[in-house]
């Protein structure tokens, strides 16, 4: 018997003002607490977003909208 793989890649939309996210297969395309356009991917290279709680694109390095860091030097 031969064992699938199968890879169930979860994807989600990111809220860029608050830290709302939810699944890209949600009808969401508003966030539900400020109403912010949801990004599906991340703006600077396209890439889906496969972790709600990163800060940083990992395919690009790129920080998404909203997720900055607390503590940032400016
Ligand atoms: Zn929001
Ligand atoms: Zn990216």
């Amino acid at each position: 018997m031969q064992k699938e793989k199968v890879k169930i890649e979860y994807k989600y939309k990111l809220c860029p003002v608050c830290s709302f996210f939810c699944n890209l297969n949600e009808q969401d395309k508003f966030c539900s607490f400020c109403g912010s356009q949801l990004i599906e991917a991340c703006p600077e290279c396209g890439e889906a977003i496969a972790n709600p709680y990163a800060k940083f694109c990992k395919y690009c390095g790129k920080n998404y909208p909203g997720r900055n860091t607390k503590g940032n030097l400016e």
